[in-house]
């Protein structure tokens, strides 16, 4: 037996057993037990070989099903997803659209990326081009969007002919539970779809085993380097990696300053700042800093903060626990102790709940920024001079996610679009909201060079190459000696013996 303290109350766990909480409210919403992760794999092993060779329609007619449901159950599954992270009811949908979505998407890009694909060989000859699926994936979530991201994984996975074991975050295990009970409802057969609860020890177990043919993971640097390291001498093991950004905003001279407030606070504060294209250094221009920052700081004290189904509708709910905010509180306070200048605090409006006020801090005068994720709504804002100094400071970090330009012209954007190190870099935009009919992530310390979304399509499967004709018709042309044919004579002359 072990405790776990959660708002001053303790509640017995077993070592098995797995319990979630609502962060705005702190009732207990889940509980159950860890999974076997040796059973699972060994149920999707034994069970993906014949997922794969069922015809493709059949595959899509049970992803296609799955989206029904899903749309049937909207309002139920975004409730849970507003209970579970906090993040309020109006965004929920929002997360189970695009969990519906992602099916035609995946259709789409199924076709367009990995279908079969004939081109002229030798004469008598055809050459293809077709995939095949991998076997077993392992697909590991993040709590943030712990609906829409693992799904992003699963659908294209599926689709491709594969099985699949899903880890969800340990903090959203009854969103987890209720995709995976869709996905099996819409006739998904057990075992090529499989769940297993768990923390990073059970993570640690399902990415180690032998059983598995590839890992999808989306989550934090942290996790995901460990994990390359962990794959380094398996190269016969896919390994996709979504990772985090410490992501870019630059606000260059642009008439609409109430705007370019707007695009700021949503970069950096929708979801509570728990997304991973959020902005979290905001790049101003110095002649710009008196009359921008003042704009940005009366829109952000005027963003509803409150529980995901208040009324009215907040704009943000709380982080997803108590550790998460005192983190980040603290964080901001280092921030400060290291030279940073808060131009708004943040706080903790409800005692002993992860409800966070947005925190934006001028760090222009720290000697060294940590250059690391903070993950919530905190906003790192820095003064530079001139344009190049803005495109030097938005590249000033090992990650590469999502960078923007607010404000500037068509030839600066040029400028930054050239020299920006991201996989989404956007003028006159948020750094968040990418879609998800675009390949989506990031270089550096955000990926391994294997984007999701549209592209999710080219990790779960391998390319064949096939060369192709009805007969085994053949000839050495260059390099053969002619044939001796010994006469009859010669073979039966008496002088041979
Ligand atoms: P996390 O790395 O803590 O956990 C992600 C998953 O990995 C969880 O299921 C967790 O149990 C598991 N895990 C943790 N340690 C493990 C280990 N050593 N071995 C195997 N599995 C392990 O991430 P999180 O805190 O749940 O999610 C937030 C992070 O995800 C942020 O950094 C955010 O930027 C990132 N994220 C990235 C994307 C993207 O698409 N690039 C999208 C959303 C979130």
């Amino acid at each position: 037996m072990w405790l776990t303290a959660t708002w001053g109350r303790t509640s017995a766990l077993t070592l098995n057993e797995l319990v979630s909480y609502e962060p705005a409210t702190g009732a207990q919403l889940w509980r159950g037990n860890n999974g076997d992760v040796d059973a699972a794999v060994y149920a999707a092993r034994g069970a993906w070989a014949r997922w794969a060779a069922a015809p493709l329609s059949s595959r899509l007619e049970r992803v296609r099903g799955f989206a029904s449901r899903a749309k049937s159950d909207l309002e139920k599954f975004a409730d849970l997803i507003s209970r579970e992270t906090g993040k309020p009811l109006w965004e929920s949908r929002t997360e189970v659209e695009s969990v519906i979505n992602k099916v035609d998407v995946s259709v789409k890009a199924y076709a367009d990326r990995t279908s079969q694909r004939r081109f002229d060989g030798k004469p008598g000859t055809r050459n293809a081009v077709r995939h095949k699926p991998h076997g077993v994936l392992a697909v590991l979530g993040p709590y943030n969007f712990p609906a829409h991201l693992p799904n992003g994984h699963i659908i294209p996975a599926l689709i491709a002919g594969n099985a699949v074991v899903f880890k969800p975050s340990e903090k959203t295990p009854a969103v987890g539970q209720f995709l995976f009970d869709l996905y099996r409802n819409a006739g998904i057969p057990e075992s090529v779809i499989n769940i297993v609860h768990g923390g990073a020890e059970t993570g640690k177990a399902l990415s180690m085993h032998e059983g598995i043919d590839g890992l999808l993971f989306t989550g934090s640097a942290s996790t995901g380097v460990a994990l390359n390291r962990q794959f380094a001498n398996r190269p016969d093991k896919i390994l996709a990696l979504e990772m985090g950004g410490n992501n870019p905003i630059i606000v260059w001279d642009t008439p609409e300053l109430y705007s370019a407030a707007v695009l700021v606070a949503q970069s950096a504060f929708l979801s509570a700042g728990q997304r991973c294209t959020a902005a979290r250094r905001l790049i101003i221009k110095n002649s710009l800093y008196d009359v921008f920052i003042p704009e940005l700081k009366r829109l952000v004290d005027r963003l509803v903060i409150g529980e995901p189904h208040g009324e009215p509708p907040p704009f943000m709910g709380p982080v997803i626990d108590n550790d998460v905010a005192d983190g980040l509180t603290e964080s901001f306070l280092a921030l400060m102790s290291h030279g940073g200048h808060p131009i708004r605090h943040m706080t903790r409006p409800i005692e002993g709940r992860p409800f966070l006020s947005p925190g934006i801090i001028d760090v222009t005068d720290m000697k060294e920024r940590p250059d690391i994720e903070l993950f919530g709504p905190l906003l790192q804002v820095i003064r530079v001079s001139d344009f190049d100094a803005a495109i030097d400071e938005a590249n000033n970090t090992r990650y590469g996610l999502s960078a923007s330009l607010i404000g500037g012209t068509a030839e600066q954007y040029n400028r930054f679009w050239s020299n920006s190190r991201a996989g989404v870099v956007n003028w006159n935009q948020p750094t968040n909201g990418a879609s998800s009919a675009a390949p989506f992530g990031g270089v550096g310390l955000s990926g391994n060079h294997r984007p999701s979304a549209y592209y999710a399509a080219d990790y779960c499967a391998f390319p064949v190459v096939s060369s192709e004709a009805d007969t085994p018709k053949a000839m050495i042309g260059i390099g053969l000696r002619d044939e001796v044919v010994a006469s009859p004579k010669t073979l039966h002359s008496p002088d041979s013996r």
